[in-house]
């Protein structure tokens, strides 16, 4: 009989649904191809005996210690459990005669992750169990069985984790404690590869027949032969199987044309390096992941797979020696490509400069001593939004490429490109490629392929992209499948083309082919997860002083080195120290988005970072001042300040410890000594004698008293604060050096807004722009006078927040500043709330100004576009500024970072409550600082930038016993040890020693306001003329000449462009 003509453009759908069935699991898979995959499968004792052992508790013992273990039998059906626990299978396999010639495959599937070890203890290849796509429970034993093959062992250590961990009921639920892990196969099986070759090239031409267009002639073609397979295809039979590939091998045949958009694939894992599991899964998921893909690179030569963040490759070094070597044998042919160059994939809201400076110095470091390569690729495809001062960072850290595809998360604005020219706050430029497939976890089906060119919004100037696929976020990685439809994909008429290749060689093919790629200048604002400069207060909180304590440990440990003998820098412990804080940094760890059990071990190696360094710092400041130093606390008559700041500064300083007798102050709140620090030159020391009555320099005392109209007022020569006994509120403020109020009539400051915190989805991570419409404003249970001068004036102010959570506050004025300062305790166990403290000034302008890494930024105080009203909370480091011409208020912190102004009202987001990922977010108690800071002029003329690093950097004391002599001889010969003259702008941060070892000194400067500047580096330290300019890499670049002054200290002349971050490399004289 005559074979019916289909008419296939007269019943397209029905024909579409026909072969679509062809790949489906259930209804069908008994006749479909599904029915054809394997020739053999055998389970069951005689050829897999299993045994297993369970570690106790969250224990995950090494292989040595494992396989010593008594093991005892299981067999499918067995559960692993609980959650986070870790359990070994030793797994003694019998290849069956039969096989004898095939390739034979271990099917294991713990419904969890898993890693498959030899017998020897080598990690071969991760698995990961249950459903969905990301499974791969496949290992091959062998590519050609032998007739008579010995038993052999494998090892199963067992992971009782998804590959998303053990959230409860939504991706983001807090870890469930007590999940079950069924083993629900163990099988030897024989692939029919034939059968396996016709799915993948059936998935793509199904993929073509619905997602080209549909009036075109290849999605015809493409179902034509996709109905005419299915035609041929019988059940078993070998024969039809390579009659159907023989047609869709002549479809894939047909190529493109040259002008076909390029699509540059790279293979790579996503691995959170603690997000829904803790680090110590990590370690484990970078050994299942990256054995996996070592394992694909033999298979497929052709394959290339990239994986960022230098510790996750120094873990792997510690802990699996051996694959470490496999993964360096990759790298040296170029299959296993290092990228990245920073030490995580750091959050770049909250890290400070110098944090951002050492994460590429740790990082690129790290992979040019192992790797012999640094990346050219800064590649951060999932971190909330990027800093307008990353391009220069990334400029001087040795790379010039960057890559990301987080924006395509934006909630308001669709991000209007795709490859352009991303140029930062001093103008450096760094070729950016956001992934048009708006993903890093592509499986190369033909959508996403497809999406490459349909979503590339600079096509017209740049026709190639970059595609990455692989599981990830939990690792994972790239699956055989995914290589198999790519191999497909390179030219195939109706689809971009499709190559292996490394990220460079894109970056580089743009850099010389296109024309005209358009620029972005500042931040690359994500307009999503504004909740994470909030969540997690204590990381937050730690992250600031760890950052800030360690630059007094390197500014100190420099200037002992070279002043006291015998001190030795401690190298090693910074380096430790610097990579734990950056590890932290990692863009779930810091933004507050993990679970509780990161921020248990945080909050460990917080502790001891602090502590450590805390310790540091003593014993440098002890090296250099032993000779004064007091006995004992009690017995001190003086004390010694330290500025580590690098200007002039005067403080009143709480010293605690000291006698009490004769001083001029006592602390009410907590018994501390207030002893005036009276202009303490910067990087120098000052002695104040504890009974003199220093009342000369402060010819004015501040005062408080009531005002008859229901206010507390705190007054010093600067300003008169009111503070409302009712409510608690900043009612008034009086500038009285230019007799101005800056609260506008029946408006208030400090106002504690209580905010309902219900996001869309993302709980810890979002703050949403309907929240802000809904909240209480707070008032003061109780207000009262605590200190009343001379040296500090403070208030107490006691609110009520709700039934559990109550806040205590503590407004205060010292004699010697503008600076209004407002200390809190807060007890807190809310559900979804954000507490945020509002400020409405006098002052009119269009934008606020805002602390960001080594500079400033500024963003609207409006809502006229949507651009605008999408940077509702922004992220802002020490400060946030509204400056008007003439005058301004800067808001100033010690540990947050969200800030929300519109208008005239400028909030600092204090403290949120969110209960997913982490049930626990924040509750309990919390220490935090902010402040007032009123100026004369605008922001670019005041000195906020100042002020705001004194509000963070305490002035180092140690108590000193005068004794016969005179301390005060003693340390008159010590001059500052650098200074920065002639430019205000110009800013001293970071002091340290040089990496590589040298005795030589880093000295990290910056322009802070945007302007030029003209400043004179000098140093009393003994240092030699000829120094050099250098790269944040440490590297020189030019020279600089140091000559000696009239004072005998080394100075030399450096000009400053706006923003721009100057490092000086100086050799210390023998
Ligand atoms: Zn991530």
């Amino acid at each position: 009989m005559d074979k019916p003509v289909s008419y296939l453009q007269k019943h397209g759908g029905i024909t579409k649904g026909r072969v679509e069935r062809f790949l489906t699991n259930g209804q069908w898979e008994k006749v479909n191809l599904n029915a054809s995959l394997y020739e053999a499968q055998v389970s069951g004792k005689r050829n897999i005996e299993l045994e297993a052992w369970s570690a106790s508790g969250q224990e995950r013992p090494t292989f040595a210690h494992a396989i010593k273990q008594s093991f005892a039998s299981i067999e499918t059906g067995h559960n692993f459990s609980p959650s986070w626990s870790s359990h070994w299978v030793r797994a003694t396999l019998q290849i069956p005669v039969e096989f004898e010639g095939k390739e034979v495959r271990l099917h294991f599937d713990p419904s969890c992750e898993a890693l498959v070890w030899s017998a020897e203890g080598e990690p071969l290849q991760g698995i990961t169990g249950g459903g969905g796509d990301t499974k791969h429970i496949d290992f091959i034993l062998t590519s050609k069985a032998k007739a008579a093959e010995p038993k052999r062992v494998l090892y199963l250590e067992v992971a009782c984790n998804g590959m998303f961990g053990n959230g409860v009921g939504s991706l983001i639920g807090p870890p469930q404690e007590n999940r079950k892990f069924a083993l629900t196969k163990a099988e030897l099986v024989v692939l029919n590869t034939e059968a396996w070759g016709l799915r993948h090239d059936f998935e793509i031409i199904l993929a073509m027949a619905k997602h080209l267009p549909q009036n075109s002639s290849r999605a015809w073609q493409a179902l034509a032969t996709a109905n005419e397979i299915v035609n041929i295809y019988k059940v078993g039979d070998r024969k039809s199987i390579s009659d159907a590939r023989a047609v869709s091998a002549k479809f894939l045949a047909a190529k493109g044309g040259d002008a076909n958009h390029q699509v540059y694939a790279i293979g790579n894992c996503h691995i959170d390096t603690a997000w829904l599991w803790p680090y110590d899964e990590t370690k484990r998921k970078i050994a299942r992941s990256w054995a996996t893909q070592v394992d694909y690179m033999d298979r497929y030569p052709e394959y290339l797979f990239a994986a960022s963040q230098a510790q996750q490759f120094e873990w792997l070094q510690t802990l699996y020696p051996s694959l470490f070597k496999r993964v360096q044998e990759k790298a040296k042919i170029g299959q296993f490509i290092p990228i990245g160059g920073t030490w995580i994939e750091m959050d770049c809201n909250i890290p400070s400069g110098e944090s951002l400076a050492r994460q590429f110095l740790l990082g690129q470091r790290y992979f040019e001593t192992n790797f012999g390569q640094r990346s050219k690729v800064f590649w951060l495809p999932d971190t909330f939004g990027y800093s307008s001062q990353l391009p220069q960072i990334v400029r001087l850290s040795g790379a010039k490429y960057f890559f990301t595809q987080k924006l395509s998360w934006n909630n308001i604005n669709k991000f209007p490109h795709t490859t352009f020219h991303w140029v930062g706050l001093d103008g450096s430029s760094v070729l950016t490629h956001m992934a048009p497939a708006n993903t890093y976890t592509a499986t190369v089906s033909v959508e996403d392929v497809i999406s490459s060119v349909g979503r590339h919004k600079d096509v017209a100037y740049s026709n190639e992209s970059l595609f990455l696929y692989g599981n990830g976020d939990g690792g994972g990685g790239p699956l055989e499948t995914m290589i198999e439809r790519l191999k497909r994909m390179e030219n195939v008429d109706g689809l971009p083309r499709v190559k292996h290749a490394h990220p460079n060689d894109f970056y580089e093919h743009v850099e010389k082919n296109a024309s005209d790629l358009v620029s972005w200048k500042g931040e690359l604002y994500l307009e999503l997860h504004r909740g994470t400069y909030t969540s997690q207060a204590n990381t937050k909180k730690y992250n600031r002083q760890a950052e800030l304590l360690l630059r007094d440990v390197e500014f100190l440990s420099v200037v002992a080195q070279s002043i006291a003998a015998g001190f030795n820098y401690p190298a090693a412990e910074l380096d430790r120290m610097w990579k734990d804080v950056c590890l932290n940094q990692f863009h779930d760890v810091i933004p507050g988005t993990s679970i509780e059990m990161v921020y248990k071990d945080t909050d460990k190696m917080y502790a001891k970072v602090i502590d450590k360094a805390t310790h540091l710092k003593e014993d440098a400041v002890m090296a250099l001042f032993s000779h004064i130093a007091a006995e004992s606390v009690e017995e001190a008559t003086g004390v010694l300040f330290v500025n580590t700041t690098g200007w002039q500064r005067t403080d009143v300083v709480a010293v605690s410890g000291i006698r009490s007798a004769g001083v001029q102050q006592v602390s009410q709140r907590d018994e501390a000594v207030l002893m005036l620090a009276n202009t303490v030159p910067g990087c120098g020391v000052s002695i104040a004698d504890i009974s003199s009555v220093q009342g000369d320099s402060m010819a004015v005392p501040v005062s408080v008293f009531m005002d008859g109209r229901g206010c507390i007022v705190l007054e010093n020569i600067y300003i008169t604060a009111s503070i409302s006994c009712v409510s608690g509120n900043l009612v008034s403020l009086w500038d009285r050096r230019v007799e101005r109020e800056l609260i506008p009539q029946g408006k208030a400051g400090n106002i504690f807004c209580l905010h309902d915190d219900v996001p869309l989805y993302w709980d810890a991570w979002d703050i949403e722009i309907y929240n802000l419409e809904k909240f209480v404003e707070l008032q003061a249970d109780k207000v009262t006078i605590v200190d009343e001068g001379p040296l500090v004036a403070s208030v107490c102010v006691e609110v009520v927040i709700s039934e559990q959570s109550r806040l205590r506050q503590w407004i205060s004025l010292s004699a010697t500043s503008p600076r209004l300062d407002f200390d809190c305790e807060v007890d807190w166990h809310e559900v979804h709330k954000c507490l945020k403290a509002a400020f409405t000034w006098d002052i009119s302008s269009d934008v606020a100004t805002y602390d960001t890494q080594f500079g400033v930024v500024q963003r609207p105080t409006h809502r006229n576009t949507t651009w605008d009203m999408a940077k509702f909370e922004v992220c802002a480091h020490k400060f946030g500024d509204l400056s008007e011409y003439g005058y301004g208020v800067a808001l100033l912190n010690d540990c947050k970072y969200g800030y929300s102004t519109l208008g005239n009202t400028m909030a600092i987001s204090l403290l949120r409550a969110p209960k997913g990922p982490d049930a626990n977010c924040d509750m309990g108690h919390h220490t935090f600082r902010y402040a007032v800071y009123p100026h004369q002029g605008s922001f670019n003329e005041s000195s906020v930038v100042r002020e705001a690093y004194q509000f963070n950097v305490p002035l180092v004391q140690l108590p000193v016993n005068f004794g016969t002599a005179s301390v005060a001889s003693k340390i008159a010969g010590i001059k500052p040890l650098f200074t920065v003259e002639g430019a205000s702008n110009a800013v001293l941060d970071t002091v340290k020693k040089a990496e590589d070892g040298h005795d030589h000194i880093i000295v990290r400067l910056y322009e802070s306001y945007g302007g030029r500047a003209r400043a004179t580096l000098s140093t009393s330290l003994k240092v030699a003329r000829q120094a050099h300019f250098t790269n944040i890499l440490e590297e020189p670049t030019d020279r600089i000449t140091f000559v000696a002054d009239t004072a005998g200290r080394m100075s030399a002349e450096i000009t400053f462009k706006p923003f721009q971050i100057i490092t000086v490399r100086l050799a210390l004289r023998k």
